[in-house]
């Protein structure tokens, strides 16, 4: 093949996927495979189907790669060169980069999954739609947990311990629920699925599933409900807005299951004007994201563009 490639792999705790694309035209997919992680067979198992998949895309597409992209759970500590804060939890402490390197026998370069997705929607997905001048954008993920990835200038910024973009453990409630990172009132604990879920559950005595709660506030029949959802909107403003004190970025991208939630981008909207330090104004465009599960992969490809 005379085209330019891009290798990217997304290191999932039940899938790995592997997407190939053309260099010059990123959102053209070359190839694109997937196989099982079988996490539970342990960290030596994983890095064995991972080879197997590169192998295999190896021979569809008649070469070897120079480099792969991976995104990962959790993140990579500089200091170390060690994996820590997977919920793959045989993937912590070990040294996945140089792993990866020696059995691939090509480059790597890891990122954290919140961060493939903050680039891919950057350089290919929504952030093109809406502002592709974007110098600096932040990806929000809102679902189970909470996370981010920063973009500035088509990079990720890592940072000096490797959690740029962690907003979601940012202190947003005094006295707040304990958080499994060891400090209580993170983001997190506040405004993920499972944590307004349990907010629910604590004030109405019932388990309801975010989406019905949602449904019970809007047809006003519930008080428990309404009270949730007014607490995921205002917890909402409150934490965009200091995102947004702090990076002002171009765009603001929201993923993950909660993400999904047409009240963020309206009243959401409205709390975060009433929180952000610029008398009330707030211009910058609060998007969904365009590219689905597929950010994943296209962003750890896109790590080498
Ligand atoms: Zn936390």
């Amino acid at each position: 093949m005379n085209k330019e490639l891009l290798w990217g792999i997304d290191l999932g705790g039940t899938k790995i996927e592997c997407a190939v694309l053309d260099k010059q035209n990123p959102s053209q997919v070359v190839v694109r495979e997937r196989i099982d992680t079988e996490s539970a067979k342990g960290y030596d198992h994983i890095i064995a189907q991972i080879k197997v998949l590169v192998d295999r895309v190896t021979s569809i597409i008649g070469e070897k790669p120079k480099a792969i992209g991976f995104a990962t759970p959790g993140v990579l500590n500089p200091l170390t060169n060690t994996m820590k804060n997977c919920n793959t939890v045989c993937l912590n402490g070990q040294a996945l980069a140089a792993d990866l390197a020696n059995t691939l026998g090509c480059e790597v370069k890891l990122a954290n999954d919140a961060n493939c997705f903050a680039l891919a929607e950057t350089l290919l997905g929504a952030v093109q739609d809406v502002n592709p001048n974007a110098e600096v954008a932040f990806g929000v993920i809102m679902g189970t947990g909470v996370g981010g990835g920063l973009v500035v200038h088509g990079k990720i910024i890592n940072g000096l311990h490797g959690i740029g973009g962690e907003w979601g453990h940012n202190i947003l409630e005094d006295d707040g629920d304990a958080c499994y990172c060891g400090k209580s009132g993170c983001v997190e604990t506040v405004i993920s699925g499972p944590a307004l879920e349990k907010y629910y559950e604590k004030h109405s005595g019932k388990k309801m599933k975010l989406k019905e709660i949602l449904q019970a506030a809007k047809d006003h029949s519930d008080a428990a409900a309404e009270a949730t959802v007014e607490r995921m909107v205002d917890y909402f403003g409150r934490a965009i807005s200091t995102l947004i004190n702090v990076i002002d970025p171009d765009v603001i991208v929201i993923g993950g299951g909660v993400g999904n939630v047409d009240l963020l981008y309206s009243e959401g909207y409205e709390r975060i004007k009433k929180y952000i330090f610029n008398s009330r104004e707030v211009h910058t465009p609060v998007v969904k994201p365009k590219l689905g599960d597929s950010a994943g992969v296209f962003g750890a490809a896109m790590l080498y563009s």
